[in-house]
């Protein structure tokens, strides 16, 4: 396994367990014990015919991947009430962005519709804008 593909595997899920979603540590692949320890996983297991391309191999913690054995993606992902692997930066950042624009127009409607002062309908839409932010939810 060369680094290069050890990074995208990782950034797949920008360094999250994609069963748990716990924090990994991109330098303790492997390491049994370690903080963030984490394996490759292989979401369909290679025992019922899954492949090493790249779209089947997800990072995970040495933990979840050894529960998993053959069992399906989605079983685990239920035992740990998660429904999807975590998002990578790029698609996270895209939801951000989307959201901040959302939720901004969604303060200024209410803040103007309240017949706020204009100070305080900028603020509404500021706040709409964080707390978009800060819930990147995949819609
Ligand atoms: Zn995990």
């Amino acid at each position: 396994m060369t680094n290069d593909r050890l990074n995208l595997i990782y950034d797949k899920t920008h360094g999250y367990c994609h069963l748990c979603h716990k924090k990994l540590a991109f330098i303790n692949y492997g390491i049994y014990g370690a903080k963030g320890a984490w394996h490759i996983e292989h979401s369909k297991a290679k025992a019922n015919g899954g492949t090493d391309h790249l779209n089947n191999l997800y990072a995970a913690c040495i933990a979840c991947n050894l529960e998993k054995g053959v069992l399906h993606t989605m079983t685990i992902r239920r035992r740990n009430n998660v429904t999807s692997a975590p998002l990578n930066k790029v698609k996270k950042d895209k939801i951000r962005s989307n959201n901040s624009v959302g939720g901004g127009f969604i303060g200024f409607i209410i803040s103007a519709a309240l017949g706020g002062p204009p100070l305080a309908i900028a603020a509404c839409a500021l706040i709409g804008a964080k707390i978009g932010y800060d819930n990147p939810v995949k819609k």
